[in-house]
């Protein structure tokens, strides 16, 4: 006899269709039906009565850098899935760089999923790496299940996964093709950013300057010619400039496999207001002008943009110096990918039902992950409730980021997330985790 399970009722459920009053059943691990709100709670059920708070999809992000094993000073399993999970996300797919080793081979994979497993909160799958000399391992890292491969077009940051230069990128977006794998990549043009100045020194301007929107630009145009040279799949990782977007929009016009991503701190953050020294702003591409921001923003609504997703990419507070030519570039959002995004939105009058759009539907379809990413039937029962007119203030001390330092301190945003469930259990309640029970996953076809 199956199991009677749980009905959650809302008067918003963001439901594909747009958010309406409704209960969704829940039996096992699934969503069994998305009834009318005033549907009869059948005998056994137990009701989780949510009122005016709104029932989203949990979060899928597909950009987190936990950096496991090898930096977990920086973050790590445990702490990166618990700040996930106090922010709404239920799956996170993992960057393949960061970590040592980075994700390279299947060996690697291997090394990695057993430093994660028993030790996630929320179901955890992994990006593939596509670094010069590797193209032979790329095949093996598909059939292991790796989400996609990540490759840079100028240097990473790390010594241990170079960039691709133009030749090497053909040659790995021949063999993605051959098995229709997904190359997602940091765009960045290395003749045009060895142009410009160098960063030093506590101004942003300098830095900005250092990380021209030309060198975006150069980088998106030479990935689409050399996917659709290939027919590969590609996606642009954290878009920052939207002078590509039209660019963007005539190769998607034209077919080209294309999409696209950006990042809360692009769209909720200004080079404007970024204090001299304030080195937890640095990242690349970099947080560029409030105009900007604006095109970022009519990029989602024309739909050119797909996804939005953290690019968490932390590191210890000692290497968040105060000079910008030489501080680790990373934000941490994980936790706060979800209020910040929210707020911003809200003030440009888009809905929670774009926000769950970008910040759930468009990243499971990016990585494949059809169970995850709608309240439907027959979907992971992965939710997040949120109370979407509630306020709080940032505090970084209540950050589960192993390193509590954020570009958002003290910035007072609208949205709490008062329960996550993971796969019809609660795992997050008022701030209280339950044991961890998310899952490593695998792609599938
Ligand atoms: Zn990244």
């Amino acid at each position: 006899m199956p199991e009677p399970g749980v009905v959650l009722r809302s008067a918003r459920v963001l439901t594909p269709g747009g958010p309406r009053p409704a209960a969704v059943h829940v039996v096992g691990e699934r969503i069994e039906a998305v009834l009318g709100h005033d549907a009869a709670v059948p005998p056994g059920v137990r009701l989780v009565e949510l009122g005016e708070q709104a029932l989203l999809p949990g979060l899928v992000d597909t950009h987190v850098h936990v950096n496991d094993p090898g930096r977990s000073e920086w973050e790590g399993f445990a702490s990166a899935t618990r700040a996930a999970a106090a922010g709404g996300v239920t799956t996170l797919v993992d960057m393949p760089l960061n970590s040592l080793p980075p994700t390279t081979t299947a060996a690697h994979l291997r090394t990695k999923q057993d430093s994660a497993r028993g030790r996630v909160q929320i179901d955890v799958g992994f990006w593939g790496g596509a670094v010069p000399g590797n193209t032979a391992a790329l095949r093996p890292l598909h059939r292991a299940g790796v989400f996609g491969f990540k490759c840079f077009l100028s240097p990473s940051g790390v010594e241990e996964f170079p960039p691709l230069a133009p030749a090497e990128l053909d040659a790995a977006l021949a063999e993605t093709a051959a098995f229709d794998g997904l190359m997602i990549v940091h765009a960045e043009d290395p003749g045009q950013l060895a142009g410009a100045p160098e960063p030093s020194g506590g101004r942003y301007a300098d830095f900005l300057a250092s990380r021209p929107r030309d060198a975006e630009h150069r980088a998106v145009s030479r990935l689409i010619a050399a996917a659709e040279r290939a027919g590969a799949r590609v996606h642009v990782l954290h878009l920052s400039s939207g002078e590509v977007l039209p660019e963007i929009a005539a190769a998607r016009r034209r077919g080209t496999r294309l999409t696209v991503e950006t990042c809360p701190h692009f769209l909720t953050l200004t080079a404007e207001e970024v204090p001299d020294g304030a080195t937890e702003f640095k990242c690349c591409p970099p947080i560029r002008e409030a105009a900007n921001q604006d095109a970022l923003w009519q990029g989602l609504a024309e739909g050119w943009i797909d996804c939005v997703v953290s690019d968490h990419s932390p590191s210890t507070a000692a290497l968040k110096t105060a000079d910008f030519g030489t501080a680790w570039g990373g934000i941490s959002s994980l936790q706060l990918g979800l209020p910040a995004v929210w707020t911003a939105a809200r003030a440009r009058g888009f809905g929670l039902a774009d926000v769950a759009r970008w910040m759930s539907t468009a990243p499971a379809a990016l990585a494949g992950l059809h169970r995850k990413g709608a309240v439907e039937a027959g979907r992971d029962a992965d939710f997040v409730v949120l109370a979407p007119e509630r306020r709080f203030t940032v505090d970084p001390h209540r950050l589960h980021h192993r390193n509590p330092v954020t570009a958002y301190a003290g910035k007072e945003l609208y949205g709490v997330v008062t329960q996550t469930w993971l796969r019809g259990r609660r795992i997050l309640a008022d701030g209280e985790f339950a044991e961890p029970t998310g899952r490593l996953l695998e792609r599938t076809d």
